[in-house]
């Protein structure tokens, strides 16, 4: 039994979860539902049946918008720290 959506490819339904991908670490494939077909090689979103780009590029935009916010907030701290001890 297979609780994964069929592969929008080939139609199999073998998918098989992905545990780490490039672009979202071990918690992107997790959150996105991110699964592969074994017979065609195509990744996936295991709950709708659809390609995954889509949800990997809101992903990558909103890990790219907290690291900049930390980057920023670090800054901030920094640049508060000097004006401070002065
Ligand atoms: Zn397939």
């Amino acid at each position: 039994m297979n609780a994964y959506a069929p592969c929008p490819q080939c139609g199999g339904t073998k998918a098989q979860k992905i545990r780490f991908t490039w672009w979202g670490g071990v918690l992107g494939p997790r959150i996105l539902t991110h699964v592969k077909c074994p017979d065609c090689g195509k990744a996936f979103n295991g709950k709708s049946g659809k390609d995954n780009t889509s949800g990997i590029v809101l992903y990558s935009i909103a890990v790219g918008a907290v690291i900049l916010g930390l980057v920023v907030v670090m800054f901030a701290a920094l640049a508060a720290l000097m004006v401070a001890t002065r």
